[in-house]
């Protein structure tokens, strides 16, 4: 039995107890997820130009 710590939420817990190693929780796993997410999206954000819709008139 190894005692790890959660890197997100700095709990000690049992790796055995864990189905989302190296963090305690399913719930840890996905926050440590979305802070590499956010900070992907941290980054300048340029718009892409879309074109004018042309009018379709049949
Ligand atoms: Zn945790």
């Amino acid at each position: 039995m190894a005692e790890l710590r959660c890197p997100v939420c700095d709990t000690p817990f049992e790796s055995s107890e864990s189905k989302a190693l190296p963090f305690c929780s399913e719930r840890c796993r996905r926050i440590d997820l979305g802070r590499w997410l956010d900070e992907g999206y941290g980054l300048p954000y340029e718009p892409e130009q879309q074109p004018p819709a042309e009018p379709d008139d049949d």
